[in-house]
């Protein structure tokens, strides 16, 4: 029998769900009534109570009866929760400062997952299989990353770039996903840099940030990841550490002083209040402007939204670009549409993760817009699988590209 060490310091957020399924269908004068859910959502007529944050808390509070006990199969279903957050932001009686109760401070639902997924990693339940390579690729000496390649090939790019420095003010944590996955996006990044002046460093040697070890519960694994990668940033005598990823800046600027239990000696920020910096002080020399206006709608990634409070600097970056003509979705910042990556559900329930992006394009045509950004590689990389298993006829009414490579067009 699991101990249930984690959830049972959650139980109060627990057993303070009083069942009023506003998690699940949530009515917003903005936007009138919809689903909140994007797996019940996705799920459709296929889902279930517990794909949703009631009937979850539901089932958390028989197994902190004793009435359910962990297993593989419960992991199964804990694991389909893109950790979104967007249950939090319609719960009367979560941490939302918008909703003033005199019970209103007791869920933090993201946290109550990932309680339940340490247990079910420490009772020996979870890791599911894929979410077990991805750890094991990531501890691995010759790897450090969770897409089994080999470690050299993170920093590759850098060839191309003999100006990055070892040591400086500016230091650039690239993470996995985009010098592994989408490196024409880093050099897009370099162009900018360089046209406005702006050195940087990187450590040659840094190790995933962790953020999949952290979101799936297994903590323990990424201790020794947050430590080595705070060397490695000390080593560049950095005082800003930016990141283009979502996921590492989350896992950097919150995660890490809460793992190491001390405040980190630099400031964490991502691209895109770099990009805003250059752009206020007239840093950035764009072209001469194209007589077509881009009609652009912003995803905000969960990572950056819902879980570091990041809204508005991504929007101001877009709407400084010349030549766009800016247009929200329907559900946008804090209510936002998760492109259904997070939370292991990519590595793991790959189709749920698509499906779930497939709607955000959508929303992102329904917006108005023909080109739809964000700015996390995991959040485009995923939007852009949707992409490829849809129409040539949705596919030609808008166009996926990430802010960074948006930019840099205009450059
Ligand atoms: S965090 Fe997101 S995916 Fe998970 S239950 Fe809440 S709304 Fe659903
Ligand atoms: S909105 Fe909050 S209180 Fe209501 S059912 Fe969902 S988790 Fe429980």
């Amino acid at each position: 029998m699991s101990k249930l060490n984690h959830l049972k310091k959650e139980w109060k957020a627990v057993f303070s769900c009083m069942g009023c399924g506003d998690c699940g269908y949530a009515i917003r004068p903005a936007v009138g009534r919809y689903l909140t859910c994007p797996v019940k959502e996705v799920k459709g007529a296929e889902g279930f109570e517990i794909d949703f944050a009631r009937g979850r808390m539901n089932v958390l509070k028989s197994i902190l009866k004793g009435q359910i006990p962990l297993s593989r199969e419960l992991a199964e279903w804990a694991y389909q929760c893109s950790e979104c957050g967007n249950c939090t932001e319609v719960c009367h009686m979560s941490q939302n400062p918008y909703i003033i109760l005199p019970t209103s401070n007791w869920i933090d639902h993201v946290k109550v997952w990932e309680a339940l997924r340490k247990d079910l990693i420490e009772a020996g339940f979870a890791p599911l299989d894929r979410h077990e390579n991805l750890i094991d690729y990531m501890r691995d000496s010759k790897m450090k990353n969770p897409y089994g390649e080999d470690k050299t090939k993170k920093i590759e790019w850098t060839e191309e770039f003999p100006e990055i420095r070892e040591r400086g003010e500016f230091m650039f944590f690239g993470g996995c996903t985009i010098p592994l996955r989408q490196v024409d996006t880093l050099k897009n990044m370099m162009k900018i840099l360089n046209a406005a002046g702006i050195k940087i460093a990187i450590s040659k040697d840094e190790w995933c940030c962790g953020s999949i070890g952290l979101r799936i519960g297994d903590g323990n694994s990424v201790i020794d990841m947050a430590k080595h990668n705070v060397e490695e940033i000390r080593k560049t005598e950095a005082k800003i550490v930016f990141t283009a990823c979502a996921g590492c800046y989350r896992t950097l600027k919150k995660d890490y002083p809460e793992l190491l239990e001390e405040d980190l000696p630099f400031e964490v920020k991502h691209i895109t209040e770099i990009l805003i910096d250059m752009l206020n002080k007239n840093k950035i020399p764009f072209k001469a402007e194209e007589s077509e206006t881009l009609k652009v709608t912003y995803h905000d990634p969960c990572h950056l939204g819902r879980h570091m409070n990041l809204y508005e600097i991504p929007r101001e970056v877009i709407s400084k670009i010349p030549g766009i003509e800016f247009i929200e979705m329907k559900r946008n910042r804090k209510n936002a549409w998760c492109c259904g990556a997070g939370g292991g559900v990519k590595s793991q329930f790959a189709d749920l993760a698509v499906e779930i992006s497939k709607e955000r394009i959508m929303e992102a045509i329904e917006s108005g817009a023909n080109v739809l950004t964000t700015s996390c590689p995991f959040c485009i990389g995923n939007l852009k699988d949707a992409y490829e298993e849809m129409s040539p006829e949705i596919q030609q009414k808008i166009k996926l590209i990430d802010i960074i490579d948006l930019l840099a067009s205009k450059i």
